[in-house]
């Protein structure tokens, strides 16, 4: 390995643009990255734009022709030794995470660096399922093929970059598309661990490309691109449009998962005990969960009861380093987002919201929030209507499903919805009316790769998830071949 490098948390990590196979400084421009834990500098990484962008999505499409030839095993083979090297270098990339995201280093290394490699392994056996369908007409046959499109940008937030960006990383390689990868500028440095462990495992040159850099400039770049086939985004609803039309622009097909503000519906015949552990399961991540229910909609007759409940569940959350046994709720990622999140709050406040729970910063200043709950709030309160991205959801009251169904569905958003209730009839006819691209029933963030992900209304546009993967990241071709046209063919026929 060459290039600059730097040391986080006794982990070297490579801090250059990686184009090519190599690791480059790009025009000398760096961007400071910051530890959310205690706001120290980590490092400097690279900061690209558009030359850096340009000289990556060369590299890309010069490599395309070979790795799209592979077979598929042959590029599954590659995948699982990056999904293999992933797990051996777990301690690294879950240090690094927690230190760049402010997540909970026992979630990384029990859960979401095993998540990584398995979306890559996932992804690589699934590839193998893609079978030529052929659709049998009168004239002709259609043989249905997925091939693979080109030259994918993928981009991602900074509240999950390892898992966000190998659910991309997956489906783009094993279907046999080259990548750039544009990781979140407040943590990027567990994305810059994966391109080495790309190059560690064999991955030819150019077929994983990285460019560090400010959404605005770098971001903005790879998706107004016009050398770039497909565009996977994963972001807030603002950025989102920007991508959007960019994409628009070139006719590039893009995938937008987007963020959500989820009702989370509890119904007076739910398993309360369960469900209240739930509620306070939404605090994950200091509340920085796209998929987050935050909106808790409550039967009025269970919910003095569900209220205590909720309390009691929500006790462990112990806000603090993220490195630490015992922590639950770290710090939010940027003092951006604790300025964000301390603004939503005050003003629910200011406008009449009670606090259950929390309410402020946390005693331990920083970029600490405490878990917060804000009862008497109304549905058209900026505080239900807005998604805040941190540790703070509301509680309201509904008298009869009907109305259930209408303050869940009163929203712009429609990423998940999470219900909680002892009735089957009641859970599937409450679920079929919900505008969700999830709904959770009797459950929360159970994600099984084969089904369908993403959002519903200003939440996205597209599914990703098992063949919707393929099915973006591929071109679907037709192939209409004339009955008995071949020389023998007919006379074989004929008999
Ligand atoms: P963001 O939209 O600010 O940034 C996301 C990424 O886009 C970053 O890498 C950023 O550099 C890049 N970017 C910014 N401007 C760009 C531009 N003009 N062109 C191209 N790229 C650009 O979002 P964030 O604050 O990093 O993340 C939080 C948001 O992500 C929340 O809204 C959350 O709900 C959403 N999110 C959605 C999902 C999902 O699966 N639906 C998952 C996680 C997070």
């Amino acid at each position: 390995m060459t290039g600059q490098r730097a040391s986080v948390g006794s982990v070297d990590v490579p801090t250059g643009h990686f184009i090519g196979g190599e690791w480059r400084p790009g025009s000398g421009e760096t961007m400071s990255v910051l530890s959310p834990i205690d706001q120290q500098e980590l490092t400097q990484v690279a900061a690209g734009g558009p030359d850096e962008v340009a000289a990556a999505v060369r590299a890309a499409r010069a490599a395309f022709p070979a790795w799209a030839e592979l077979e598929p095993i042959a590029r599954g083979q590659v995948l699982d030794a990056f999904a293999q090297r992933i797990r051996e270098r777990k301690q690294e990339l879950s240090t690094v995470e927690t230190l760049d995201n402010g997540s909970l280093l026992i979630a990384n290394q029990k859960r979401i660096v095993d998540r990584a490699a398995h979306n890559l392994e996932f992804f690589s056996r699934r590839a193998l399922e893609l079978s030529s369908d052929v659709i049998e007409g009168s004239v002709v046959d259609n043989h249905v093929r997925h091939e693979p499109a080109g030259v994918a940008a993928l981009i991602t937030p900074w509240n999950a970059p390892l898992m966000l960006s190998t659910w991309k990383l997956g489906p783009a390689l094993a279907a046999g598309n080259t990548v750039v990868l544009k990781p979140p500028e407040w943590a990027p440095l567990s994305c810059a661990l994966l391109a080495e462990i790309a190059a560690e495992v064999g991955i030819p040159r150019g077929v994983f490309n990285l460019v560090h850099g400010e959404g605005a400039r770098a971001g903005q770049a790879l998706v107004g691109h016009p050398d770039v086939d497909r565009i996977s985004f994963t972001g807030s609803v603002e950025t989102g449009r920007r991508v959007g039309a960019a994409a628009a622009a070139n006719v590039t097909p893009a995938s937008l998962e987007l963020g959500g503000k989820s009702a989370f519906v509890v119904f007076e015949d739910a398993d309360l005990e369960q469900a209240a552990k739930t509620v306070a399961a939404q605090f994950n991540n200091a509340g920085q969960v796209c998929l987050a229910g935050t909106r808790i909609l409550v039967h009025a007759s269970i919910a003095r009861d569900f209220q205590a409940r909720v309390l009691e569940a929500c006790k462990p959350f112990k806000v603090g380093d993220p490195r630490e046994r015992g922590v639950r709720v770290g710090p939010l990622i940027h003092p951006r987002q604790l300025e964000r999140v301390s603004g939503f709050v005050a003003r629910a406040l200011d406008a009449g919201a009670h606090p259950l729970l929390g309410g402020s910063e946390s005693e331990l200043g920083g970029l600490y929030y405490q878990p917060t709950i804000l009862a008497n709030v109304k549905q058209d309160d900026e505080i239900v209507q807005q998604e805040v991205f941190g540790p703070v959801l509301t509680w309201q009251t509904f008298e009869h499903e009907d109305e259930a169904c209408e303050l869940a569905n009163g929203t712009t958003y429609g990423l998940a919805a999470v219900l909680y209730s002892g009735e089957r009839a009641r859970a599937e006819r409450v679920a079929s009316r919900l505008v969700a691209g999830t709904v959770w029933v009797n459950c929360f963030f159970v994600r099984d790769l084969e089904a369908p992900f993403g959002g519903a209304r200003q939440s996205g546009v597209g599914r990703e998830g098992g063949l919707h993967s393929f099915d973006f990241f591929c071109d679907i071709k037709n192939v209409a071949i004339k009955h008995d046209s071949f020389t023998g063919e007919a006379e074989a026929a004929d008999g």
